[in-house]
């Protein structure tokens, strides 16, 4: 049985197989490009053991709480987050063991206090561990979003994702493809550089959605590296149009 969580009308879990694929990059301009439809908007960074949320929204400091439990997320380009690298330093690596990793995710999900929010947007850990079985069992998640890249590898654990979701019924939104083709920044040429195809045959095969690809391009990188996305930067440009294509599609 899962409790509903407070200010939360619909939670969303965005999951890889592999770490590095993106997933926490498209998560925050996914979140952005929804906010940007009108919905109001959360990320909860479930990413216990590497937080990225803190500094891809440019968010740092200790939150607030209202009466000295429940924490008030901090709110970055509009989207009210809540993170473990808000509690711990950035140096520090987080040493859990399952329990004490449900507790902590428990905590931060129903013990922050969600402003009347549409959608809270879950950035999972890559993997299918403990964090997902916590949430998949314990949380009301209405679906899960996979994001991969083009490679052999990478398809191969984001189809254990997908799986691992439909084991414990929770719905699979669709598939996004991360770093599908590159376009020299030079020349204009267009390249697969790590494979074509993959995520679309993938979506066909599990009988779910290929959302959206996004190509590789280093400004989605400077973008997230420095607290500044492309919706922020570059609000009418092509890359931040990809991202709200998804976000119409989820
Ligand atoms: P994950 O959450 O899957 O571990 P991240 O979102 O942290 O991956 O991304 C890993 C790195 O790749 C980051 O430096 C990020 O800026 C970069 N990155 C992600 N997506 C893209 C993209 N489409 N184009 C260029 N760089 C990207």
């Amino acid at each position: 049985m899962s409790n509903p969580v407070p200010g939360v009308k619909h939670l969303i879990a965005v999951a890889s197989g592999k770490g590095g694929v993106g997933k926490s990059t498209t998560t925050t301009n996914l979140a952005m490009a929804l906010a940007n439809t009108g919905a109001r908007v959360g990320i909860l960074d479930a990413d216990l053991y590497g937080p990225s949320q803190p500094r891809m929204l440019n968010l740092s400091g200790l939150p607030d709480t209202t009466d000295g439990k429940i924490l008030k997320p901090m709110v970055g380009h509009g989207i009210q987050t809540m993170s473990i690298g808000f509690l711990v330093d950035d140096e520090s690596p987080i040493i859990w063991r399952g329990p004490m990793i449900t507790q902590a995710l428990t905590r931060l999900v129903y013990e922050t206090h969600w402003d009347n929010l549409d959608y809270l947007i879950v950035d999972m850990p890559p993997g299918t561990g403990d964090i997902h079985l916590t949430m998949a069992q314990k949380m009301p998640v209405s679906g899960a979003v996979i994001v991969t890249t083009p490679q052999d590898i990478a398809l191969l654990d984001a189809r254990k994702g997908l799986k691992m979701f439909e084991k414990v019924n929770v719905p699979v939104l669709g598939i996004i493809e991360n770093m599908s083709t590159h376009v020299c920044g030079h020349c204009g040429h267009e390249e697969h550089i790590f494979g074509e195809g993959g995520a679309r045959k993938m979506a066909e095969e599990a009988g779910t959605e290929l959302l959206g690809e996004l190509p590789l391009d280093i400004r989605i990188r400077t973008g997230s590296d420095s607290g500044q996305p492309v919706l922020v930067t570059d609000p009418d440009g092509t890359l931040a149009a990809a991202y709200q294509s998804i976000a119409t599609r989820v």
